[in-house]
């Protein structure tokens, strides 16, 4: 790496935003204005997937480069899935994530590499699997015993059943006062939101102008959808007001199974969630203005999203147990500051494991042999890397619910050539083949009509699965060396 320039590698991701929820990707409604004009700037990749189907099969995919079922799967992540940040960080390249997502926190490994680590009050308080420190013991046990005595978290509950703007008002404090909120954030029931996010990010590109790696993780848009006003009216004349958005949210999208989700229920929730990308917008846009105030060139942004989010295409909302392309699709921006020649669009089809390369590459480091994606950077430049094998995205799930490792859950895995797509769900035994040119919305299998395809998939189906059982005997017994090492 030439130690003369600095760079700086910034990926932002935001949980289950769809591909097609952007403009930039066809959608009929502009959700993300301020993106979009930072978009134009940047290389758009029209066929990128997920490798897993939540949070941490997409993220273990993202850091390690590697499929979430291999080398020991994804929640914990272990020890012998080397991240590149800890490579990074080996190279003197600073390494910072902020995130409220309870699957990504210290109790899932989800720190490793990292030098600076926020997770919010969601992911630090609700997992006790990882012995915490005294003092966090110490604020847990007031936390609870106040509870005991004043259940203000239902007060404040109340309170903004009554107050008209509270999001507005909060969000408006959260992003101005964000010190005051962090030294409260242990003892409230706010989470790491876009204003608080996008604080602490603004204030930290601001003073650290050296080499680093920054990513933020952005959990607005995942449900519970609840946008303020001002977002959601945007996409509708008439706002949903906090009782209905409960309704909405709890009933039907929690519990779809139960009901029947008529277009108006469906129409609701989806001008929600567009709501909630337009609010995140605002925030992105505050990052967006200092990123490009701060560095002409040498930094490299990422814009992507861990998987997509279903409303009723396979009769399925949000993302559970879900394995179709409204979650496998996501959209993959890259922009390189100082770079004027990039190419506007990209047809070939990458995905999350290509993440960890292509920032690799862009350091200038040598990318690990046993990473199985590649990097990106020759595409934004115009050129192939020549895509010929499989792409895989899997994760645990059981009765149409997530599971996050296989002591309670079914593998659910997709495999990927071409336009060609193969499901294999081990709960029910099922398979499924899709014709993607003809069949984009997956909606006829053809595994009987089709012998060879499918012969070809279980093939390579069967590889996988036995390079699974190979890899996660040998993560066990690593696992059980380090810690005995230790
Ligand atoms: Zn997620």
């Amino acid at each position: 790496m030439n130690k003369l320039t600095n760079k700086r590698v910034i990926l932002i991701t935001i949980d289950a935003l769809r591909r097609d929820s952007l403009k930039c990707y066809g959608y009929y409604r502009n959700t993300a204005p301020n993106l979009e004009s930072f978009i134009n700037q940047g290389t758009i990749f029209l066929n990128a997937y997920t490798n897993g189907i939540d949070s941490p099969s997409s993220f273990s995919a993202i850091f390690s480069s590697i499929f979430p079922f291999l080398r020991g799967g994804y929640a914990p992540l272990p020890t012998q899935k080397k991240t590149f940040q800890e490579i990074l960080k080996k190279n003197n390249i600073l390494t910072y994530f902020i995130h409220d997502n309870p699957f990504l926190g210290k109790h899932y490994n989800y720190d490793r590499g990292f030098d600076i680590f926020f997770e919010g009050q969601l992911s630090k308080f609700s997992q006790t699997r990882k012995k915490l420190n005294k003092n966090e013991s110490l604020k847990i046990s007031a936390f609870s015993n106040i509870k005991k005595i004043i259940n203000y978290q239902k007060i404040l509950e109340k309170i903004k059943k009554c107050l008209i703007g509270f999001d507005t008002i909060r969000n408006w404090i959260v992003f101005r006062m964000y010190k005051l909120i962090e030294i409260l954030i242990p003892y409230i029931t706010l989470e790491y939101n876009a204003p608080l996010i996008s604080r602490k990010v603004i204030n930290f590109l601001k003073k650290y102008n050296k080499n680093m790696f920054l990513c933020a993780h952005f959990m607005d848009v995942h449900n519970p959808y609840n946008p303020p006003k001002r977002n959601l009216l945007r996409f509708r004349r008439e706002n949903i007001n906090l009782r209905e958005k409960e309704l909405l949210n709890t009933k039907f999208l929690m519990n779809f199974r139960r009901y029947h989700i008529n277009k108006e229920i469906l129409n609701n929730l989806i001008d929600l969630y567009d709501g909630e990308i337009n609010f995140v917008d605002k925030y992105l846009l505050k990052i967006f203005k200092t990123i490009y105030s701060l560095f002409k060139k040498n930094c490299l942004i990422i814009i992507t999203s861990d998987h997509g989010e279903a409303f009723y295409e396979h009769e399925l909302l949000h993302h559970t147990g879900n394995i179709f392309d409204e979650i496998l699709k996501i959209p993959l921006i890259i922009i390189e500051l100082g770079k004027k020649e990039n190419v506007k669009y990209v047809e070939e089809q990458v995905q999350l494991i290509d993440i960890a390369p292509t920032i690799l590459d862009y350091f200038d480091l040598e990318i690990p042999k046993f990473f199985q994606g590649k990097s990106l950077l020759p595409l934004l430049k115009g050129k192939s890397i020549n895509r010929d094998d499989f792409i895989i995205s899997e994760g645990y799930q059981k009765n149409g619910e997530i599971r996050i490792n296989e002591n309670d859950g079914f593998k659910l895995i997709s495999i990927r050539k071409n336009n060609w797509k193969y499901i294999f769900d081990e709960q029910s035994n099922k398979e499924y083949i899709f014709d993607l040119k003809s069949d984009p919305n997956e909606k006829i299998n053809l595994s009987e009509d089709n012998p060879s395809i499918l012969r070809k998939f279980r093939r390579f189906l069967r590889k996988h699965l036995q390079k699974i059982s190979d890899t996660t005997e040998k993560a066990k017994i690593k696992e059980i060396m380090h810690k005995i090492e230790k």
